[in-house]
């Protein structure tokens, strides 16, 4: 058996930096990786998705060239430099990461399936390691449900898609949330035929209803097909398609699919980890119990990014390691209730979030401010020519806070943090009153939107 003073198990967005600060205070870690340093983020997630909506994007403005004075003839799509592409910048990532680590003092990456003896024992391909301190980082992965026919046709997840160096003729899409539609319109933008197929009656179904419904009309405007309230989703072969069924009646016919994406929701690795033979307490869906500084039913064993069931974004990943760094080693007192929730959908033009929906905020019952803006009434968006959207804060009547944004237009993923670092700085609403903004920026309109605040 052999011995460290720490063991990390999954190589994703926490586990590595954690090894870093770990090395950095002279500790000996281990850190098992079964498949690809980077996790999700790097090889199957932010990394390789934003880089495809990224070629979408100017596929989109190429198209629109008359709209900016140019014409840039028909525009054809490579699907193949599409991928190579991605492919490139996931490896980079993914090397980038794997020197990263093996460049720490102290640290030795470990490549295969850990599972757990005891609360200090960890397995690995038949080897015993232990360790007084162990990490888990074992990240998730797509929800296939066992839905009729599901086994019988080619289903793709986020991790095939984003390999696919061919176009789809039509590709439905089983999900109307964050993951399911930004492959949607990135794939129609490639020029396939789109459907989305969502259980609920509206998209993002956590949002607010004005920017669900706003979300639908932009990609229904790009021609993407939606179905929401799709009831008995099935599907079954039809010679080299997919028959997909939507609906239970009678006369409803099926979409007839080359492709389909299941984007559902995602669940945590932790029913292949030997938990059970540590103690660790996970809830019904899988997901690690934690308290408010990351540490599991069992002392000595933390649970940190989207296997804790806390976050489910990378930033939230990192942030969990954070907190255990600082606690662990800079003797603060870090808690995880402390994080201002904040993300964004990376269709386009985004959206970006930070706090309280307005449904939330109204369901909290304080006596509420707010204010909306059309992207139309952005100057910069205007310029741009990205006029689509809207931009809405809430806030609370008497403590004059902040609860939450939302920002649907062009650039909001970068405009938010705006409101984000108000928020995170506990400032009132009159706080910009004095900032003077740069112009133009889509920014330079969010002390107007926080002036502009009047009771809802
Ligand atoms: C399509 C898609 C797009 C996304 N886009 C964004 C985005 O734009 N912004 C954002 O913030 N988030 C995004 N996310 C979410 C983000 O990828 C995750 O939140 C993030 O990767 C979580 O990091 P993690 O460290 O918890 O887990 P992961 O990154 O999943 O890493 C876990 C690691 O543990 C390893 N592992 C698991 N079990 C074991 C075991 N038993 N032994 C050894 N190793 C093991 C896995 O192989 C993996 O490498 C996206 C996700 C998807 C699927």
């Amino acid at each position: 058996m052999r011995s460290f003073d720490a063991i990390i198990i999954g190589a994703g967005q926490a586990g590595p930096a954690l090894a870093g600060r770990l090395s950095d205070a002279g500790l000996s870690v281990a850190i098992i990786e079964r498949h690809h340093v980077g996790g999700t983020c790097v090889n199957t997630g932010c990394r390789p998705t934003k880089t495809l909506v990224a070629s979408a994007y100017a596929i989109h403005t190429a198209q629109r060239g008359a709209d900016y004075g140019f014409s840039a003839g028909p525009v054809e799509v490579d699907m193949k430099a599409v991928a190579a592409r991605a492919e490139k910048i996931i490896r980079d990532g993914r090397a980038g990461n794997e020197n990263w680590l093996l460049g720490m003092a102290n640290v030795e990456l470990i490549r295969g399936h850990a599972r757990f003896e005891s609360s200090i024992v960890v397995s690995v391909d038949g080897e015993r390691l232990t360790a007084p301190r162990i990490f888990i980082n074992v990240g998730g992965r797509a929800v296939v449900p066992d839905m009729p026919g599901v086994d019988q046709v080619p289903i793709l997840t986020n991790t095939d898609i984003v390999a696919l160096d061919t176009l789809p003729r039509h590709l439905v899409v089983i999900g109307g949330s964050y993951i399911g539609l930004e492959f949607a319109q990135m794939y129609r933008r490639f020029g396939a035929e789109v459907t989305v197929v969502e259980r609920m009656d509206r998209l993002i179904t956590r949002e607010d209803p004005d920017v669900s419904d706003a979300v639908r009309q932009i990609l229904e405007a790009e021609g993407i097909t939606i179905r929401t309230g799709a009831d008995c989703i099935g599907f079954a072969r039809s010679g080299e398609n997919i028959e997909v069924r939507v609906d239970c009646a009678e006369d409803a016919r099926p979409i007839v699919a080359s492709h389909v994406l299941m984007a559902v929701g995602r669940r945590p690795n932790t029913d292949d980890l030997g938990l059970e033979a540590a103690g660790v307490a996970v809830d019904g869906r899988g997901y690690i119990t934690v308290d408010d500084r990351l540490e599991t039913s069992v002392p000595g064993i933390w649970a940190l990014g989207d296997c804790n069931g806390r976050g489910a974004f990378t930033h939230t990943a990192y942030n969990d390691f954070e907190i255990v760094a600082a606690n662990l080693l800079d003797g603060e007192d870090r808690r995880v209730s402390q994080r201002l929730p904040g993300y964004a959908l990376y269709i386009d033009p985004p959206l970006a979030r930070v706090g309280m929906t307005e449904a939330e905020a109204a369901k909290s019952g304080r006596r509420l401010l707010q204010s909306k803006r059309p992207m139309s009434r952005v100057g910069r968006a205007v310029e741009k020519g990205e006029t689509q959207g809207f931009m809405k804060v809430v806030a609370d009547a008497d403590t004059r806070r902040i609860l939450g944004a939302a920002i649907l237009g062009t650039s909001g993923d970068e405009a938010i943090h705006g409101i984000l670092d108000m928020m995170n700085a506990d400032q009132t609403i009159e706080t910009l009153r004095w900032a003077v903004p740069i112009h133009p920026t889509v920014s330079e309109l969010i002390p107007t939107l926080l002036l502009d605040l009047a009771p809802r």
